[in-house]
């Protein structure tokens, strides 16, 4: 910093030169060590002593309202007139700097913390816009706070709710700043409260004879059948809600029978199977399966994953049929 502006003690002055924060009164600082034996080089050859590091706390101007940001790891040099906040130091934690037409702005993780606008008799120092210094940590608590973050330090509270606790008064130090609106889309909220409506109970879908045939198959049985049977395939006429049942020892027996009961199905009707319905495993959706379909001009349609809702036709016909043993 080299200027014959006139620059007094309480500015804080936003500088490119300076390699860390520095602030010259020791009332901004909230949290303070002393320290001795530590100098910094001002101005190229003044070497001035550090009389201490500590945190400093204090309220910004911004257009949306006021924010208390805590600068962190500052230097207290009495001797140096002015308070420096480092260009540097607040890119190194991730801040980042966009200009405006007469100065600069400071963003950390897409909030704005302050403006540094170019005042000064010379208008060519960047003094950050900030209310009066804060004395105590207290402040911070009761301070005035824009509503995303008091929505984010009441665990994200419905806004409404935050609203109404400060309209009747019911927390103290709760105040909201201008604006007061809640302009914000919080990503973990919407994503937590997002869900599927409910499915119907029942379908009112009417379908012709043969149109549709559904199919399912059991998991393996706990128990296998005196003659070695683990998996149950249920195969549905639909528009009657005729049911096949078979037993079988190995999934690799499911396309031969899925063959057979359609046989069945189609020559004790008289008519041909149109749709074929069942979920993406293996045994239904494979090589074998798409080939059988595509000879026979039967559309095989899978259901949507984790959605056994859509198949709940032999879901039903599977528990009927376990009743039953
Ligand atoms: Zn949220």
């Amino acid at each position: 910093m080299a200027s014959t502006d006139t620059i007094s003690s309480a500015d804080i002055l936003l500088d490119c030169g300076a390699t860390s924060h520095m602030f010259t009164n020791r009332e901004h600082f909230v949290t303070y060590a002393e320290s001795s034996n530590e100098f910094v080089t001002v101005s190229g050859y003044n070497k001035v002593p550090v009389a201490g590091r500590g945190s400093v706390l204090f309220s910004t101007k911004l257009p949306s309202g006021r924010l208390s940001i805590i600068l962190r790891d500052i230097l207290h040099i009495p001797r140096l007139g002015t308070n420096l906040v480092s260009l540097g130091a607040l890119h190194c934690k991730g801040a980042s700097v966009q200009s405006f037409d007469k100065g600069l702005a400071i963003f950390k993780d897409g909030e704005e913390l302050f403006r540094a606008p170019l005042t000064g008799s010379t208008g060519t120092l960047y003094h950050i816009q900030y209310a009066s210094p804060v004395t105590g940590i207290a402040y911070l608590a009761g301070s005035l706070l824009s509503m995303h973050l008091w929505y984010r330090r009441m665990g994200h509270l419905s806004p409404q709710a935050i609203d109404s606790m400060q309209c009747q008064n019911l927390v103290k130090g709760l105040e909201i700043s201008i604006p007061r609106e809640f302009d914000h889309i919080c990503s973990g909220c919407t994503n937590g409260k997002s869900h599927r409506f409910p499915f119907p109970n029942s379908s009112s879908t009417h379908y012709t004879k043969m149109e549709l045939v559904v199919m399912d198959i059991t998991s393996p049985m706990s128990v296998p059948t005196w003659d070695g049977f683990l998996y149950a395939l249920v195969i549905v006429e639909v528009s009657c809600r005729y049911p096949v049942g078979r037993l079988l020892c190995t999934k690799e027996d499911v396309g031969v029978t899925v063959h057979d009961v359609l046989a069945m199905l189609e020559r004790q009707s008289g008519l041909k199977v149109c749709h074929l319905r069942s979920d993406n495993r293996s045994e239904f959706v494979n090589d074998a399966m798409n080939t059988f379909c595509h000879r026979n001009g039967i559309i095989h349609e899978t259901t949507i994953p984790y959605t056994p809702e859509q198949n709940g036709i032999t879901k039903q016909a599977i528990a009927v049929f376990f009743e039953m043993v």
